[in-house]
């Protein structure tokens, strides 16, 4: 056995543990946020706290810190997808190895005590209480930027950019700023128009009650349609939803259902699909290596907002699946017209929550994220003056009064937890599936697709052009061998502009 041979095998063989790690926390996880014994939080955390020093110990045994230099040093020697994975290991090693002790163990009390104050500050509206612990966590973030950016052999990246791409590979303020500076001119315009009028059809609908276990009769029907294969999924509840994996054959999705409300449980599970979709298709050949998984946030996030806005919310698809809907609810929808179902799915409205807003003002409340944080790390405003320059943008941006920081700048955990850099990517998820939509578009009728009453040729495509290569490529790599050209925002900014003239009647 060569050298070489040899250190690919510790590297492998290290992998197998670490993947029996990640299973053993996945698995804890996943029963923690599904319906584990309230009374078993102690003891278990014990135990998972123990697991997790061993799994550490692993990642950063000598051993298997010295086979990662050593496929380094020799990356030209290796296949393209361990080589692509070698990099991207070697250079976590070496952005960890940048942070003193004392920072990592100042970091961790902070985290501790930073998400009990959060809630509080959140609950009782009170951007104070928050301050002094953000205050720390900027502080944190600003030397984190130093320490990553000083003699990196990776990149050249200064500044906010080193936090951008830490989220998204190669996305920096430069192309953040081209592509919010366009949603900025072409969106902001349009949705002023389409706010001005309102949506002309019977609500008394959207008051009544959908009882779960209806909903949950629909869940089913939907994994159907959306070819989600029983045979390595599952659906539970959960407080909020989300979707967790351990490789391609098990992929678990949860929902909340509300029962004054039909659309929010059926567009998060066709959300969360389409996350799960990603995971299935990976290929085998990539999913025996660590490059499983998909290529990043944004990359995720577009799978899961195309499956959600342009499939879940297309007229061919209730056209398709609205009868089957009016059967499980026939009191409460069988008398309501399809068409105005349609309009209530796709209602735009200027509101106050991210998490709420509707697909056409969705990108709007990101700039607003956006803008500030580039203020934070340039300096040009200060943790005292962020709810009021939040209060400022949303006005600006959305047109909107916030009336209380709990509706306002506390309403997201993502600083609480310290993901600055983290919000762009929801926005760019969408721009990247609005372009994976136009590719699909040449080779797919996409319309007949969906009438076809069950998502197959569309899921084919997706797979062989996107999902297959789990993260062994970058996401700017995938978006050029899928669609043939680099990342273009106006496929967005049209899409947007198209559907929504049309249900909107805008000339
Ligand atoms: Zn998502």
């Amino acid at each position: 056995m060569s050298e070489l041979e040899k250190q690919i095998q510790i590297y492998y063989d290290t992998n197998k543990i670490i993947k029996a790690y990640h299973l053993a926390f996945y698995l804890a996880g996943w029963d923690s946020e599904t319906g584990c014994p309230i009374g078993t939080i102690q003891s278990r955390s014990d135990a998972l706290g123990t697991l997790s020093e061993l799994g550490f110990k692993i990642r950063t045994s000598k051993e298997y810190n010295d086979a990662i230099d050593y496929l380094y040093e020799h990356r030209e020697e290796l296949d393209p997808v361990l080589k692509h994975e070698i990099i991207g290991q070697k250079e976590d090693i070496e952005d960890t190895k940048k942070f003193p002790i004392e920072e990592v163990v100042e970091l961790s009390k902070l985290e501790n005590e930073i998400h009990p104050v959060y809630v509080q500050a959140k609950l009782a509206s009170d951007f104070n209480m928050f301050k002094p612990y953000l205050e720390k966590m900027i502080g944190f973030q600003k030397r984190k930027i130093e320490y990553i950016s000083k003699d990196n052999q990776f990149n050249n990246y200064k500044g906010y950019d080193v936090l951008l791409n830490s989220f998204e590979k190669d996305m920096t303020m430069e192309e953040y700023d081209k592509f919010f500076g366009l949603l900025k001119e072409k969106l902001v315009p349009f949705i002023k128009k389409v706010t001005a009028k309102k949506l002309d059809y019977d609500r008394e609908f959207t008051t009544k009650v959908y009882p779960k276990e209806q909903q949950a009769i629909m869940s089913e029907y939907l994994r159907d349609v959306m070819d989600f294969d029983r045979n390595y999924t599952i659906l539970r509840e959960s407080e909020h939803p989300f979707t967790s994996g351990n490789g391609n054959k098990d992929v678990r999705i949860t929902t909340h259902y509300y029962e004054d409300c039909i659309s929010s449980s059926m567009l998060s599970i066709i959300h969360e699909m389409g996350h799960g979709l990603y995971e299935l298709h990976v290929s085998d050949e990539i999913d025996a290596t660590m490059s499983g998984g998909g290529a990043s946030m944004a990359m995720h996030e577009s799978q899961s907002r195309f499956m959600e806005n342009m499939i879940g919310r297309s007229k061919a698809f209730w056209d398709t699946h609205y009868a089957k809907l009016q059967s499980i609810f026939p009191e409460q929808l069988g008398n309501v017209k399809e068409d105005d179902f349609y309009k209530y799915m796709n209602e735009v409205q200027c509101s106050l929550i991210r998490t709420e807003a509707d697909e056409l003002t969705y990108p709007l409340h990101i700039m607003v994220r956006y803008e500030i944080e580039k203020k934070i790390f340039n300096g040009s405003v200060t943790v005292d003056e962020l709810p009021s320059e939040w209060n400022r943008l949303y006005k600006e941006y959305l047109g909107i009064d916030v009336p209380n920081d709990k509706a306002g700048v506390l309403q997201d955990i993502h600083w609480a937890l310290g993901s600055f850099g983290y919000f762009p990517t929801y926005a760019l998820g969408s721009a990247y599936a609005a372009q994976f939509y136009n590719a699909l578009s040449k080779d797919v009728d996409v319309d007949k697709a969906v009438r076809s009453g069950n998502l197959k040729e569309i899921n084919a495509w997706l797979k062989e052009n996107i999902h297959k290569y789990g993260s062994s490529l970058d996401p700017k790599d995938i978006i050029l061998k899928a669609t043939g050209e680099e990342f273009n925002p106006n496929y967005y900014i049209d899409y947007l502009i198209n559907k929504y003239s049309k249900i909107y009647d805008i000339k």
